[in-house]
């Protein structure tokens, strides 16, 4: 088997709707190339027919391959699961549902080649296609996201990237639980290049991220960078401390004059607001606790249900046949070892 020159990974969660349409344009652009490559389809375990869209389309497709994830394990360990078993020398991650034009592609490559860059971001220049919400939950999430990471984190780089097999081996080497690829990719800090590109609208189907997994990226891209949110608690504490003081001088000096108000009302608000604090911190606490609980479980973020690549290629691999009858026994343990 040698190695393709680029591999495209393309996470899928129900996307049957899209998929002709992927193909259609997809194709063209790869095969004009003038390169090797493999699009690698990662079926983020679809309820929907998009495994078996892709299993009819390899016929024609050859080098469309299927991995497919025993379960919806998420869009970033769709990409783990794509970026692990990519082959290339570079590794191009686009979204199904043709927002990322697949003509960039072509543009990426010549300038990480070009330009021996080990990333090449994709760039939203234009979110005109986003409907408003999106647009400004994305420039907030870009926002917070700089001002962990730092500048290096191009602003509206999503998960379209190209990668070189050497930043693809050192992401491959990082023992992360729940990677967020648009925050480790810069933080690594290979050289890298940028393409601009105009976000198009979602080409046939539905949004596969609800506002429910947007939160949980952001809460994700946060706790995995930052102890911030921590050291959050402690200035909280300090200016409730602070506040504390201020009253209890003040409801002392009432006292010594003898005009001991009732004060239900400030009394309350300091136990709604220092009850809201210590929520807030535990909260937070409990963020990390529950990080280091998963890491300590140390599951690994997908399982691979079938590769179309190594399943096909099993049965006729040509070192196989000529390989001497070994017993039994002795390839069970070779196999176990
Ligand atoms: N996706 C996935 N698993 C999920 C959710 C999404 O693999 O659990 C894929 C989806 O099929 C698409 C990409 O991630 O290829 C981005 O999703 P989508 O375009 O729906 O997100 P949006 O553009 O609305 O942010
Ligand atoms: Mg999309």
């Amino acid at each position: 088997m040698t190695e393709p020159r680029l591999t495209v990974v393309i996470p899928m969660y129900n996307e049957e709707a899209v998929l002709p349409l992927l193909v259609a344009r997809l194709r063209p652009v790869l095969d004009g190339l003038g390169r090797t490559y493999e699009v690698l389809a990662v079926d983020d375990g679809s309820r929907d027919d998009t495994a078996a869209l892709v299993t009819l389309m390899r016929a024609n497709w050859p080098q469309l391959r299927l991995v497919r994830l025993r379960r919806n394990s998420g869009h970033q360990a769709a990409l783990t699961a794509g970026l692990h078993r990519s082959r290339g020398d570079y590794v191009v991650t686009i979204d199904a549902d043709l927002q990322d034009p697949p003509e960039v592609i072509a543009q990426m490559l010549d300038l990480a080649e070009e330009r021996d860059l080990d990333i090449v971001y994709g760039v939203r220049g234009d979110r005109a296609s986003d409907t408003a919400f999106k647009r400004g939950t994305a420039g907030l999430y870009y926002r917070l996201m700089r001002s962990i990471v730092g500048k290096k984190m191009p602003y509206g780089a999503g998960d379209f990237r190209m990668l070189s097999r050497a930043m693809v081996d050192a992401l491959r080497g990082l023992p992360e639980q729940t990677p967020v690829y648009r925050l480790l990719v810069p933080w690594l800090g290979f050289p890298s290049g940028e393409v601009t590109y105009v976000r198009e609208k979602r080409a046939a189907g539905t949004s596969k991220y609800p506002l429910g997994k947007m939160i949980k990226l952001t809460v994700d891209s946060v706790i995995s960078f930052t102890a911030a949110p921590l050291r959050l608690a402690i200035w909280l504490g300090a200016v409730g401390a602070l506040a504390c003081v201020i009253a209890a001088v003040k409801v002392l000096w009432a006292y010594w004059q003898g005009a001991v108000v009732p004060g239900w009302t400030s009394l309350s608000l300091v136990v709604l607001f220092l009850g809201a604090c210590q929520l807030i911190c535990l909260g937070l606490l409990g963020e990390y606790v529950g990080r280091i609980y998963q890491g300590i479980q140390g599951r690994p973020a997908y399982f691979i249900g079938s590769d179309s690549l190594t399943d096909a290629a099993e049965p006729d691999e040509p070192d196989f046949v000529e390989e001497p009858v070994r017993p039994r026994r002795a390839q069970g343990a070779a196999r176990r070892g």
